[in-house]
C-alpha cells in the first residue's frame, strides 16, 4: 500500500492524538519496539507528536516536554529518541531506507522545541517511488504512473508546443481527407468495372477506358498526396522534435547542479535524443493519421450499413471477441514494453558510465569483466526485446483472424445473395473492399495503445524535465555593480543528503580584498564551502552575506561575473584556445587574452602549439597536459578581470618551477581582489592573509601561517605530516590522511554525536 493511502487509513486516531492540530507532517516508520516489521505512522503538528502502529496509538507526546530529540543507529536501522524531563524515551524505530526523512523530522522537532520556526525540506519528504492514487510504481525515475496520469493534458501540451506549425498540421489533415475520398471511390469504381462493363455482353469500350482512366487517376493523386503528405509530416514532426530539445537543454541549463546530479547523464540523454525521437515518430506516423482513420472508419461503416444492414452485421460479428482480447494483451504489452525500457536505460547508462571512466577501466586492466558485464546486460535486453517481440508476433496475427473471420462470413452471405440475384457481383465486391479495409484499420487501430503508450510514457518524461522547478532568482534586493567583495558567514550548514552535513554551523567574516587559504583534510567540506560561495548549492539553513545582502539576493549572472573560478578539474571545451579564454568573458578581445595567458604563464607554451590561440582543444582537439590546461583555466578565470577569485587547487597540478611562476602570477592577479584557495600543499597557502582550517565541517580554527603554527593545532600537525613525507621523498596530500569512518547521525542534530546503539 502505498505512504499516502496508509496515513489516510489512520487518519482519525493521528488526529485525536494531535489533539485535533494541523498536521505539519506525517511519514510512514517500519520497524516495530521489539524489532520486527511492522506498519505505522509519524505525525508531528506544532506542539504534539504521536505514533500509530497497526491502527492503535503507541506514544503521543506534547513537544513542550521535549528537550530535544536525537537519532540513534543500529545494525540495517535508526532510532528516534527523545530527551525529556523525565529522561531518555525512544519514539519510533525504522529500517535505513527511512533515515533521510527521519533526519529532517529530528531537525523540525528540535527547532519545535526551541520554539524556532522548523525548516521543512522538502527534498527529504521526496514522493514514495509508488503512485500514491492507485499504489502502482511509477516509470523508473520519473514520477509518471502511466495508469493514473491525465492522457489528455499531456498531449495537450505537447499540441501547445506544436501550435506554432498548425499550419503544417491543417494542410495534412487535409491532404488526409484528399486520400480518405480515393479509398471510398475506389470500391465503387471496381463495382461498375464488374457490372456495367465485365458482366454485360458488348458492352462500351468507352466505359471501360472512362471507368480505368478513373481508377489510374485516383492511384495517381493517391500517390502524389502521399508524397507531398510524406514530406510535410516530416517537417511538421521534426520542428516540434527540435523545440522539445531545445526546451529539455535550455531547462537542464537552468536546472540546479542538485538536480543533474541526481539524475543519470545516461537517463537525462534518453529523454533528451530517444524520448523526443519516439515522440517524432508517433506525431509523424501515427497521430494525425489516426484522426484520419477514425473518421474514415466511421463513414466507411456506415456506407456499409446502408449498402446492406444485415450484412453489415457479419463484419461486426467477431469485433466484440477481438476488442475484449486486444484490452487483455494491453495492459500486458504495457508492462512487457516498460521492462523492457527499464533494461535499456540499464545499459545505456552502464555504457554512458563506462565510456566516460574508460581510462580508470584500461589503467585497471578491467576490460574484459566490463565486456562480461556489457555483454550480460545486453543480453538482458536481447531476451526481453525477444520474448515482447514474440509475444507480440504471435498474438496479433491470432487476434488479426479473429476480426478478419468475418469477411467469410460476408462471402457466405453475400454469395448466397448473388447465387439468388438479389445482389451483383460487383456489389459484392464493393461491400467485401470496404469490409477488408474496415478489418485491416481494426488491425491498425489495435496497435494504436501501444504507440499511443509508448508516446504517453515518453511524453511525461519530456514534461517530466520541462515542469521541474528551476532555479530562479529570488527577490533581486542587491546590486552587483556595487559590490566589493566582503564576505560573511551567517551560520551556514549544508548537506548535500539532507541526512549528512557536510558543513555545520560556519560563522566567519571575510574582508574584501582578503586571500583566505581553505585547508583541511580530505573531506573536511572545503570544496562544499566554495561551490556554496559560487551558488551552485543553496545553505540548508543559514545565509552567506555578500557586503551585507544575502548572495541570493543578487542576479544569479551578475553575480557570477562577479567570481573568477579555477577548478581542480580545469576542464576545456572543444574549440580554440582562445574560445576557451573567452568562456567566462565572451566580449574579451583577444589582446585580453593574451595579457591573461601571460599572467597566468601559459602564453609561453600556447605560442607553442601548432596554431597558436587558434589551436583546437578539447575532446577531439590537441592534447594538453593537466598543467597546461590548469594554466588556461587559470587563464580564463582572470580574463573578465573579476572581483572575487576561487582558487580550487590551482597549482595542483604543475611542477615546482612552474607552480613556482603560476605563485608569483596569482600573487599580482590576486591583489585587491578577495580569494578563497584551496590547496593541498599547504606551503602553497603560506602567503594567505588567513586561513580557516576546517575539520568534520566546522571550522576549527583561524589565522595566519604563522599564527596558526604557534597554536600547534589541527595545521600544525598537517604542515608537519606533509614535510615529514616530503623529506621521505614521498610527495603526499593529506587526502591520504585515513579518513574517519563517517556515519549519517555524526551530522545529525547540529553535531550532535550519535549513539552508536547496537541491536
Ligand atoms: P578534498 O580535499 O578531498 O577535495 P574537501 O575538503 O574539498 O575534500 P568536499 O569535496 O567539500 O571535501 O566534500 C565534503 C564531503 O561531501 C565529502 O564527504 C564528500 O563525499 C561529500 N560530497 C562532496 N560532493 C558531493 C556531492 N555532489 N554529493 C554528495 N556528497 C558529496
Amino acid at each position: 500500500m502505498s505512504a499516502k493511502a496508509s496515513i489516510t487509513k489512520y487518519s482519525d486516531i493521528v488526529s485525536v492524538a494531535l489533539n485535533g492540530e494541523e498536521m505539519l507532517l506525517s511519514l510512514l516508520y517500519d520497524v516495530s519496539e521489539d524489532g520486527t516489521y511492522t506498519e505505522g505512522v509519524f505525525a508531528v503538528s506544532r506542539h504534539r507528536l504521536c505514533v500509530v502502529e497497526n491502527g492503535r496509538l503507541v506514544l503521543a507526546e506534547n513537544i513542550e516536554n521535549i528537550e530535544k530529540v536525537c537519532l540513534g543507529e543500529y545494525t540495517g536501522g535508526g532510532i528516534l529518541e527523545a530527551f525529556t524531563v523525565k529522561g531518555r524515551k525512544q519514539l519510533v524505530r525504522f529500517s535505513m531506507k527511512h533515515i533521510e526523512e527521519f533526519t529532517s523530522v529530528c531537525e523540525i522537532i528540535n527547532d519545535l522545541a526551541k520554539g524556532l520556526e522548523p525548516v521543512i525540506n522538502e527534498k527529504a519528504f521526496a514522493e514514495d517511488r509508488v503512485c500514491p492514487k492507485c499504489g502502482r510504481a511509477y516509470i523508473k525515475n520519473t514520477t509518471v504512473c502511466t495508469h493514473c496520469s491525465d492522457k489528455f493534458s499531456v498531449f495537450k501540451k505537447l499540441f501547445k508546443i506544436a501550435k506554432p506549425y498548425k499550419g503544417l498540421y491543417i494542410t495534412l489533415l487535409l491532404l488526409f481527407w484528399i486520400t480518405s475520398i480515393v479509398t471510398v471511390v475506389t470500391p465503387i469504381l471496381s463495382k461498375h468495372l464488374i457490372n456495367d462493363v465485365l458482366n454485360i455482353k458488348n458492352a462500351s469500350i468507352t466505359t471501360l477506358l472512362i471507368i480505368v482512366g478513373l481508377m489510374l487517376l485516383t492511384t495517381v493523386i493517391s500517390m502524389v498526396v502521399s508524397v507531398i503528405r510524406s514530406i510535410i509530416s516530416s517537417k511538421a514532426s521534426n520542428l516540434l522534435v527540435k523545440d522539445l530539445r531545445n526546451h529539455i537543454y535550455e531547462k537542464l541549463q537552468k536546472m540546479p547542479l542538485s538536480y543533474i546530479e541526481e539524475k543519470k547523464t545516461g537517463d537525462l540523454m534518453q529523454r533528451i535524443n530517444n524520448d523526443t525521437q519516439r515522440i517524432q515518430t508517433f506525431i509523424q506516423d501515427i497521430a494525425i493519421m489516426a484522426v484520419n482513420e477514425i473518421c474514415l472508419f466511421i463513414a466507411i461503416a456506415v456506407i456499409t450499413v446502408y449498402l446492406d444492414a444485415k450484412m453489415s452485421l457479419l463484419i461486426f460479428l467477431p469485433m466484440p471477441i477481438a476488442l475484449y482480447l486486444i484490452g487483455k494483451i494491453r495492459l500486458n504489452i504495457r508492462s512487457r514494453y516498460h521492462k523492457q525500457w527499464r533494461k535499456m536505460d540499464k545499459m545505456t547508462n552502464r555504457l554512458t558510465e563506462v565510456l566516460n571512466g574508460i581510462k580508470v577501466v584500461k589503467v585497471f586492466g578491467r576490460e574484459d569483466d566490463e565486456i562480461n558485464r556489457f555483454k550480460k546486460t545486453a543480453g538482458d535486453v536481447r531476451n526481453i526485446t525477444c520474448a515482447n517481440e514474440k509475444y507480440v508476433y504471435t498474438i496479433f496475427p491470432i487476434i488479426k483472424f479473429i476480426m478478419g473471420f468475418g469477411a467469410y462470413l460476408v462471402l457466405l452471405f453475400g454469395g448466397n445473395k448473388v447465387l439468388s440475384g438479389s445482389m451483383s457481383v460487383g456489389e459484392l465486391v464493393q461491400f467485401s473492399t470496404y469490409g477488408g479495409y474496415l478489418y485491416s484499420r481494426l488491425e491498425w487501430f489495435s496497435m494504436l495503445p501501444r504507440h499511443f503508450t509508448m508516446a504517453l510514457v515518453s511524453s511525461q518524461r519530456v514534461f517530466e524535465v520541462l515542469e521541474e522547478e528551476e532555479q530562479l532568482d529570488g527577490d533581486i534586493k542587491a546590486s552587483a555593480d556595487k559590490a566589493e567583495g566582503s564576505f560573511t558567514f551567517d551560520n551556514v550548514s549544508f548537506g548535500y543528503k539532507s541526512y549528512r552535513r557536510v558543513l555545520k554551523n560556519i560563522e566567519e567574516s571575510v574582508k574584501k580584498g582578503e586571500m583566505i587559504g581553505l585547508v583541511g583534510h580530505s573531506g573536511a567540506g572545503k570544496s562544499t564551502m566554495i561551490n556554496l560561495i559560487m551558488r551552485l548549492y543553496s545553505p540548508d539553513r543559514g545565509k552567506i552575506l555578500l557586503d551585507g545582502s544575502d548572495i541570493s539576493e543578487y542576479n544569479q549572472q551578475d553575480y557570477k561575473n562577479l567570481l573568477g573560478v579555477v577548478l581542480q578539474e580545469s576542464y576545456l571545451f572543444s574549440g580554440s584556445i582562445l574560445d576557451n579564454l573567452k568562456y567566462a568573458a565572451p566580449k574579451a578581445t583577444l589582446e585580453d587574452c593574451i595579457i591573461a595567458a601571460k599572467k597566468a604563464n601559459a602564453h609561453d607554451f600556447i605560442m607553442e602549439l601548432p596554431d597558436g590561440y587558434n589551436t583546437y582543444v578539447g575532446e577531439k582537439g590537441y592534447k594538453l597536459s593537466g598543467g597546461e590546461r590548469q594554466r588556461i583555466s587559470i587563464a580564463r578565470a582572470i580574463v573578465a578581470n573579476p572581483k572575487i577569485l576561487i582558487l580550487d587547487e590551482a597549482t595542483a597540478s604543475v611542477d615546482s618551477d612552474t607552480e613556482l611562476k603560476i605563485q608569483d602570477a596569482l600573487k599580482k592577479v590576486t591583489k585587491g581582489k578577495t580569494v578563497f584557495a584551496i590547496a593541498h600543499r599547504l606551503s602553497t597557502l603560506k602567503n594567505a592573509d588567513r586561513l580557516f582550517v576546517l575539520d568534520n565541517g566546522k571550522i576549527a580554527e583561524t589565522g595566519t601561517h604563522k599564527e596558526l603554527l604557534e597554536k600547534n593545532g589541527i595545521y600544525a600537525s598537517l604542515l608537519r605530516a606533509q614535510q615529514e613525507m616530503a623529506t621521505r621523498g614521498v610527495t603526499i596530500d593529506n587526502s591520504d590522511k585515513i579518513k574517519e569512518e563517517i556515519t549519517p547521525t555524526q551530522f545529525i542534530n547540529e553535531g550532535e554525536e550519535f549513539d552508536n546503539e547496537q541491536d
